[in-house]
């Protein structure tokens, strides 16, 4: 470890990291506030219940300091709650502590923590530790959003598609909501390709992308790049009416786009064909027979004269 710790960069134009510092003890509090306040936001809770409080609501931080000791919930009970929560689960915890036997710090390991510092600490220490699982934290939520992010478009991947799809269809069947599904297909974006080249065919599949999110302005609904020139979006607690109006706002979004298509049989600009399909879902039912329907319903708007939607339910 060198003299000076290469830290965050103060006035970096990245939003600092957030720490979450619980502490019952005011003096350690303001300690721990003033040595990592230069290089992190820091935010305070003085017991346990405070701490749960704060995790509530966004924006959550990306790394919490916890006491051990504290009157009423005690550190361990307070990580063992924050196991459980999927939403704030993959926090990384440091444990900071005067009970640092070998047994207190598997303890805190068992109970799901990253690390153990104990009291009296050294600053430097803390800085360097905390440092280190700040960046494990920021590379796993970077590997995260990658795994379920398209590389192209930057909207969600098939993969992510499928696990939402997946979740959303058990949530309405087991509530009896409707649901429903898009597809969307360019017209004619071999023809595109081959006329303007790959490179803008690329660019162009960036901008309806950004066509299609726009349209949809819910945030339970999900847009996703399905393949190649191929989109599809998740409608929860959506009905018929409520999807077809959806689709036309698509259909709508990529014609202002006004992206020029020299070679398109259909229309001088870019466009889409749209399947639309929406149930109830039922046990007997799969969210894939959902899926062959909006196909199906996308197939006949090519049929008929593609720069359309077709809904089936
Ligand atoms: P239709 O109106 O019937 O949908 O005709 P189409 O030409 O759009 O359909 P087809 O399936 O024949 O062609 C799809 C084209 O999409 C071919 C392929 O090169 C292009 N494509 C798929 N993925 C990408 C991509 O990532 N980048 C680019 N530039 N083109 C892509
Ligand atoms: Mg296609
Ligand atoms: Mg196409």
């Amino acid at each position: 470890m060198t003299e000076t710790l290469n830290m965050p960069d103060r006035q970096g134009s990245q939003e600092r990291p957030k720490i979450l510092i619980v502490d019952d003890e005011k003096v350690n509090l303001d300690i721990l506030i003033d040595l990592l306040k230069p290089h992190y936001k820091t935010v305070a809770a003085k017991n346990g219940e405070q701490a749960m409080k704060r995790l509530e609501k966004a924006p959550l931080p990306d790394l919490i300091l916890l006491d051990v000791m504290m009157p009423g919930l005690d550190g361990y009970e307070v990580c063992r709650q924050i196991k459980e929560i999927p939403a704030i689960r993959d926090i990384p915890i440091i444990f900071i502590t005067a009970k640092a036997t070998a047994a207190d710090e598997t303890k805190g390991f068992d109970t799901g923590a990253v690390d153990y510092i104990a009291k009296p600490f050294s600053p430097k220490v803390v800085l360097a530790r905390v440092k280190t699982h700040i960046e494990l934290k920021r590379r796993g939520d970077m590997l995260e959003q990658m795994a379920i992010l398209d590389g192209l478009t930057g909207i969600p991947n098939r993969r992510r598609f499928d696990q939402v799809l997946q979740e959303e269809w058990e949530r309405s069947r087991r509530f009896g909501r409707p649901f429903a599904v898009i597809l969307m297909d360019i017209d004619h974006f071999k023809l595109y390709n081959d006329h303007y080249g790959h490179g803008q065919g690329d660019t162009c599949l960036r901008q309806v992308a950004q066509a299609i999110n726009q349209a949809m302005p819910r945030c339970v609904d999900l847009a996703a790049r399905y393949g190649g020139e191929e989109f599809s979006c998740i409608l929860p607690e959506t009905h018929h009416e409520g999807a077809i109006a959806v689709g036309g706002r698509i259909l709508q979004s990529v014609r202002d786009l006004k992206a020029p298509h020299g070679k398109s049989k259909t229309s001088p600009f870019v466009s889409v064909s749209i399947g639309i399909s929406s149930t109830i879902p039922t046990r007997e039912m799969t969210p894939q027979e959902l899926l062959e329907a909006a196909d199906k319903a996308l197939y006949q708007a090519k049929e008929n004269g593609r720069n359309q939607m077709v809904c089936l339910d």
